[in-house]
């Protein structure tokens, strides 16, 4: 499936990025944002991509040709600001992209990052290219350079960076799909989601006279039990799976116990629905 989004972690390799202090490197803080919305727009099902998945040298030739030929709609280049400022600033082309810009910019602002400016910036040699290469050469695909903040800021910029990379980033997640119409919901919200749809019921046999369960900050095995339950007292027992810590084991909240482990191998006689 063609991806309707490609992230652009900015710099990488030899390239350090300017957005760099003696807290980070830009092109590797660049790599985490990215990252982090790739893993974040896979999960609300829009279909995505990266220009690099490491710490690898792109030159710009090579970084806008992938854009080019990725399929992609949209793209976001991050990038880490330097020059003394404060708050996010984000580069749409003079062709399109003020709209989704806006939207990721009112998100951003939300989380708490201030927003200098939502701009674009044409080459003084010719006013019909934007200034800025993934903006003048990624082709048909509209590109918002998002700059998060700044790395030499003297007011909050550092130590927000430090702290709220990840409410930032997702905070652009949010701003493009609002942009996009796309379902949106925060990460905790869909695991509770796909854990309860996953959910498993766990079934002891009657057949079974005793059953060990273990502490959860113990090992599983013979000696660490915390208890027994009785499924043939029951005509067998049935337990909502919370967990599985290790494989055959499994996290089941009890009567008697409490949440404890059990150890449940198909061997065993205990059987799933
Ligand atoms: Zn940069």
């Amino acid at each position: 499936m063609k991806p309707l989004l490609i992230i652009d972690p900015g710099h990488g390799g030899k390239d350090p990025g300017g957005g760099s202090n003696r807290f980070w490197k830009e092109k590797d803080l660049n790599l985490k944002i990215s990252l982090y919305q790739y893993n974040r727009y896979k999960q609300l099902g829009i279909p995505v991509s990266l220009t690099r998945q490491s710490d690898v040298t792109l030159t710009p030739e090579v970084r806008t040709r992938i854009v080019r030929n990725s399929g992609a709609t949209f793209c976001h280049s991050n990038h880490i600001n330097a020059g003394g400022g404060d708050g996010a600033e984000i580069i749409h082309s003079i062709y399109g992209g003020k709209e989704m810009s806006s939207k990721i910019a009112a998100e951003m602002k939300a989380a708490g990052q201030n927003i200098r400016r939502v701009f674009t910036r044409k080459l003084p040699v010719n006013s019909n290219l934007d200034f800025y290469f993934m903006n003048r050469n990624t082709g048909t695909v509209t590109t918002s350079i998002i700059e998060y903040g700044f790395a030499d800021s003297k007011k909050d910029d550092i130590r927000q960076l430090q702290t709220q990379w990840e409410t930032y980033a997702e905070a652009v997640v949010k701003g493009f799909c609002l942009f996009t119409g796309n379902d949106y919901f925060l990460p905790s919200v869909k695991d509770e989601k796909l854990q309860a749809k996953s959910a498993k019921i766990l079934r002891l046999p009657e057949s079974a006279g005793s059953w060990r369960v273990y502490p959860l900050d113990r090992s599983p095995v013979k000696g660490n039990e915390k208890g027994f339950l009785r499924p043939s007292k029951f005509n067998g027992l049935e337990y909502k799976v919370l967990g599985s810590p290790l494989k055959h084991v499994y996290t089941i909240t009890t009567r008697d116990f409490g949440k404890v482990n059990i150890y449940a191998h198909p061997e065993t006689g205990a059987t799933f629905k």
